[in-house]
């Protein structure tokens, strides 16, 4: 079965220490208390590509909280990695100080994709990377949509590995292409 990578922050849902909606959700980890809303369709999103991925939420944030929010969307069949399982690497520039070493979960990158807002983690495996917008809790977004379509079709193809620089231009045209 082929293999999903999906980010959790920013990606799927937005965490802050604020309630800076009605649509917040409380949550505890570790002690802390901590206010979440879930990205348009996130749950309905999550269930189908279950079926066609072997999937992993790899997340730079720690286990407990990455826990805890999973509890919340309480969909199963995912495995949870959280900032233990990222590679810390030395930055200049103030991007993010880790990456997700692919090779982790396969040694074979023609079966694996990962999706994330957050383009410095999946540097060193361009062509397995789908960059996301950055959500942080517009309720028009549509982008899980577009994006189960473009999985989908991904799903598909013997080597996922390619340039998936304007998914969503091709997305619209796959999705143009059905019945
Ligand atoms: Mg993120």
């Amino acid at each position: 079965m082929k293999k999903l990578v999906l980010d959790l922050d920013e990606t799927l849902l937005y965490s802050t220490t604020e309630a800076i909606s009605p649509e917040c959700v409380k949550l505890s980890a570790a002690g802390s208390d901590f206010y979440t809303m879930l990205r348009p369709g996130v749950r309905e999103f999550l269930q189908k590509v279950a079926k066609k991925f072997e999937c992993t939420i790899w997340s730079t944030g720690q286990q407990a909280y990455l826990e805890s929010v999973w509890e919340y969307i309480g969909v199963e069949g995912f495995t949870l990695w959280g900032r233990g399982f990222c590679k810390k690497i030395e930055t200049t520039d103030g991007s993010e100080p880790y990456e997700k070493p692919l090779r982790q979960i396969t040694e074979d990158l023609t079966q694996i994709v990962i999706v994330d807002n957050t383009p410095s983690l999946f540097a060193k495996c361009p062509l397995n990377g789908i960059l996301t917008r950055t959500w942080r809790g517009d309720m028009n977004d549509t982008e899980l949509n577009h994006l189960w379509y473009y999985l989908n079709w991904l799903q598909a193809q013997p080597n996922m590995q390619r340039n998936h620089e304007h998914w969503r231009i091709e997305t619209l045209c796959l999705r143009n292409c059905m019945p």
